[in-house]
């Protein structure tokens, strides 16, 4: 059996994050993932200003940029009642575009900026149970690697960055505190479409599609709606869905990619309503996806698990520098319920499709103006020098 002061468990957006910044910091920290290295995974990729901000002081957002990944300078919302919006994206503290890396580029610089930080990490490891002391503290991971080698980890601290269908949030019964209702059913394929500077997202009736660019010269083009309405479309077959759900969502989005080329199949994701769990307790905290889920089609999920690595990062140093754990790990659980409340409330009412073309629109400014408040607060955040 290894010890370190934190295991985490799931190494993508939230869990190398973390990972990297503890290490960063000074603690030893072990990073499992049952997945493959540099493994893809369901995403649309569209990162808002709060998460470049974040790659951006960790200093990873340069290497994103030299993978090819290209600059968006502009956001365009296209309506049904045919006005379209076109909003630049201003500089602000030190980001001046916003970014989609694919998600094999993006966890895969995570990881390794861990890795330069000395984080230990290892993929295709996969955790099965908590180690836990007399008391039930949390102590450790038990798991085993696809070769079928036992892993045994204790750890001061367990952290569960293991996405929705989270592992540890199941052991240690993290209790369901916010429970949303709506969902979105996506469908999503990648196309050939080189130069575009801009996030496109159209809304129509009771359905929304979004063109976003990301590595390779291509976009992810997305459709959505209610789980409901893609049942039905999808028994006509995929690509009937996609493009019923592309007029459905006007105009705007059918003209836009009339005449790009697919490169990848259809995916699917047939929708999750949002949540929030109890994302501490004695010996383990929750990060990411595992604590907080929203629905996609605000696409604020890498976003949100980027400022939750740091601000429970924040939270860990405090603690290990003499802060009760208690009183630490509930400052950071208050400080993402803050931050979050606004964006999840109106990701519930965006992923209900029943908006007309004024209710979307003043939904839309709420979004914006959570997220200005996001960005305010990781600006003034503390970084306890261990930013980069
Ligand atoms: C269709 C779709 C589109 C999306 N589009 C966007 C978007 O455009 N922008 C955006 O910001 N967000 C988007 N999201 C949300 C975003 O993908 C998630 O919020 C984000 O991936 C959460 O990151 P995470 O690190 O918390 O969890 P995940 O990315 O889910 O990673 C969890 C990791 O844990 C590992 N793991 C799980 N169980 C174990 C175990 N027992 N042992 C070891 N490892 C384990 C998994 O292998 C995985 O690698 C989208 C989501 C979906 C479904």
């Amino acid at each position: 059996m290894s010890r370190v002061d934190v295991v985490v468990v799931g190494g993508r957006v939230a869990g190398a994050s973390t990972a990297m910044l503890l290490a960063r910091a000074g603690l030893s920290v072990a990073l499992l993932d049952r997945g493959r290295r540099g493994s893809d995974t369901l995403s649309t990729h569209a990162l808002m200003r709060a998460g470049v901000l974040q790659l951006s002081r960790w200093g990873v957002l340069a290497d994103v940029v030299a993978a090819g990944t290209p600059a968006v300078r502009r956001t365009v919302f296209h309506h049904n009642d045919g006005e379209d919006v076109s909003v630049s994206i201003r500089p602000r503290a030190g980001v001046d575009a916003l970014y989609a890396p694919r998600r094999h580029l993006l966890d895969r610089l995570l990881v390794e900026a861990a890795e330069d930080a000395g984080v230990h990490v290892l993929h295709e490891a996969t955790v099965t149970s908590l180690r836990r002391d007399p008391t039930g503290r949390v102590t450790g991971v038990v798991g085993r690697t696809s070769s079928g080698t036992t892993i045994d980890v204790a750890a001061g601290l367990v952290v569960g960055a293991d996405g929705i269908r989270s592992r540890v949030a199941e052991e240690v019964g993290a209790a369901t505190t916010w429970q949303g209702r709506t969902a979105s059913a996506v469908l999503y394929r990648y196309v050939e479409d080189p130069g575009p500077d801009a996030y496109e997202w159209t809304y129509g009736t009771g359905a929304a599609a979004g063109v976003i660019p990301t590595n390779g010269w291509a976009s992810c083009l997305f459709v959505s709606t209610t789980p409901v309405r893609m049942r039905r479309l999808r028994r006509l077959g995929v690509e009937p869905a996609f493009a019923e759900l592309l007029a459905a969502a006007g105009p705007a989005a059918v003209e836009r990619v009339r005449a790009v080329r697919p490169l990848s199949p259809v995916r699917g994701w047939a929708g999750v309503p949002g949540f929030a769990r109890r994302s501490s307790g004695p010996g383990w905290a929750l990060v990411g996806d595992a604590g907080y889920f929203k629905d996609p089609i605000t696409s604020h999920g890498m976003t949100d698990a980027l400022r939750d690595a740091e601000l429970l990062a924040t939270e860990v140093l405090a603690a290990h520098g003499g802060v009760p754990e208690d009183v630490a790990m509930a400052r950071y659980e208050e400080t993402r319920e803050r931050l979050s409340r606004q964006l999840a409330e109106t990701t519930e009412r965006v992923a209900a499709y029943d908006w007309d073309t004024p209710g979307i629109r003043s939904l839309l400014r709420r979004l914006s103006s959570a997220m200005g408040e996001e960005v305010e607060h990781l600006e003034s955040l503390d970084l306890l020098g261990i930013a980069t």
